[in-house]
């Protein structure tokens, strides 16, 4: 039954569409605000995997020793843009702490928890929006160039192994038979059995969307300027001059919620980790699951659009055109790994909402008791938003949620 209580949702990507339909599912009337059609920002372009096993994040103590071979090689998939860097320095000086260790062990930790919970929040999405069909189960390889590539990432993925990842190992004749389309001569790899990847990001966060509005919830189609919170509840100033009136609101709006007007952002660290993929259409038969280079830092997807080559990481905030040099990177990389036509149909830059600790942010702002925050899911964004929308429904409910969310709070910045 619908309450009473209109919360209002700031952001129609994968995070703030699962927020909407979970709070539906605990009887809120909800508002979703987003100017572009839903899901198409960088929830469309993503590599698609429900990525159990992702809980080694980016920072690691050997980015230090190898930043400087990443930065300068033109065959890399890490990339900084100086200018951004220097006039943003306290994001990447944050980050570089986070590879420290200690730290590292922990963000696996936590990271591993959450994802150990990603089914109780996406099943019950699939079921209420019907949308299991963009769902498959075909696992997902991760391999390498050679034996010493392998053995130098071991440590890790025995960690993946701790936090319940279950793989097996494959060497060349496994690879070939697992997926004989590949013609780069990777020599050991990785099988994770059990893993499941979405046919089509974009129509999930449609999908969505549809069974929101049968469940009368209100899309508008209008950019939140700002956030105006006072006794009892908030209003959300939209850029066609309107507002609207809410007891509470979610802000869900990725790698952009800092730039919303008057929500205490200032002191979160969000910034932008941009990503690319390049799309070969009906070129998905080569490849059975999700296949990762580890070294080139992309997936190969087989998605029903086509054969998706996504991920990289670009350092230079959210207004920075595409840079070619990363779109042609992927380009020749691709080639090297399948028979391709030679040009791909779709060239694309998103924006991975990152914190420089690698961990989302989920809980009420500091600094009031009707903001909720709802964003900085990094590469695992697609992953985390069914669990991430149950956790926020439980909150905005009253309940105490059902995992320990103080890690991901936003105090943590204090
Ligand atoms: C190359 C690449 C590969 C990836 N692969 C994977 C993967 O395999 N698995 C995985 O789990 N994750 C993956 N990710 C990460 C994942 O895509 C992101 O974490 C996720 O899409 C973030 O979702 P979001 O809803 O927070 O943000 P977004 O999808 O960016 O949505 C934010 C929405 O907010 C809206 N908005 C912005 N400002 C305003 C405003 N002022 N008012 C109203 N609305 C506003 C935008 O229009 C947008 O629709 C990948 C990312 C990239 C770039």
């Amino acid at each position: 039954m619908t309450k009473q209580t209109r919360i209002a949702v700031i952001g129609a990507g994968i995070v703030g569409c699962s927020c909407a339909l979970w709070l539906q599912r605990k009887g809120f009337a909800v508002t979703l605000i987003d100017p572009e059609e839903p899901g198409s920002g960088t929830s469309a372009g993503n590599a698609g995997t429900i990525a159990e096993y992702g809980c080694i994040p980016v920072n690691s103590p050997g980015l230090f020793r190898r930043l400087p071979s990443l930065l300068f090689s033109s065959d890399s998939p890490l990339s900084l843009n100086p200018g951004y860097v220097l006039s943003h320095p306290v994001w990447m000086i944050e980050f570089l702490l986070n590879c420290r260790q200690r730290k590292v062990d922990r963000i696996i930790r936590l990271l591993g928890k959450l994802l150990a919970r990603v089914y109780d929040g996406l099943d019950p999405l699939l079921e209420m929006a019907d949308a299991r069909d963009l769902l498959t189960q075909q696992g997902f390889m991760h391999v390498y160039v050679d034996q010493r590539e392998f053995d130098a990432a071991k440590p890790s993925n025995e960690l993946r192994r701790k936090q319940g990842s279950e793989f097996v190992e494959l060497d060349r004749g496994d690879i070939r038979d697992l997926e004989p389309n590949l013609k780069f001569p990777f020599e050991r790899g990785l099988l994770f059995d059990s893993i499941s990847h979405v046919l089509n990001p974009q129509a999930l966060c449609q999908r969505y969307v549809e069974c929101f509005k049968r469940n009368q919830g209100q899309l508008l189609r209008q950019r939140a300027l700002e956030v105006l919170h006072g006794a009892g509840s908030v209003q959300i100033r939209l850029d066609n001059g309107e507002t609207v009136d809410a007891e509470r609101v979610v802000i869900a709006a990725g790698a952009f919620s800092k730039s919303i007007g008057g929500i205490p952002t200032g002191l979160l660290k969000l910034d932008t980790e941009r990503g690319y993929h390049v799309q070969f259409s009906n070129m998905q038969h080569l490849v059975k699951r999700p296949v990762s280079w580890h070294h080139a830092g992309f997936y190969a997807t087989p998605m029903n659009q086509g054969l998706r080559f996504a991920g990289t990481v670009e350092i230079a905030g959210n207004h920075k055109e595409k840079n070619p040099r990363i779109i042609s990177y992927l380009n020749r990389k691709a080639h090297e790994m399948f028979e391709l036509p030679e040009h791909p149909d779709e060239e694309w830059l998103g924006f991975r909402p990152t914190c420089p600790d690698a961990l989302p942010v989920i809980g009420y702002s500091t600094a009031s008791e009707y903001i909720l925050f709802a964003f900085g899911h990094q590469h695992l964004g697609l992953t985390l938003a069914g669990i991430t929308g149950k956790l926020i429904a439980e909150l905005a409910n009253g309940e105490e949620p059902s995992h320990n969310i103080a890690p991901f709070s936003p105090r943590r910045f204090l």
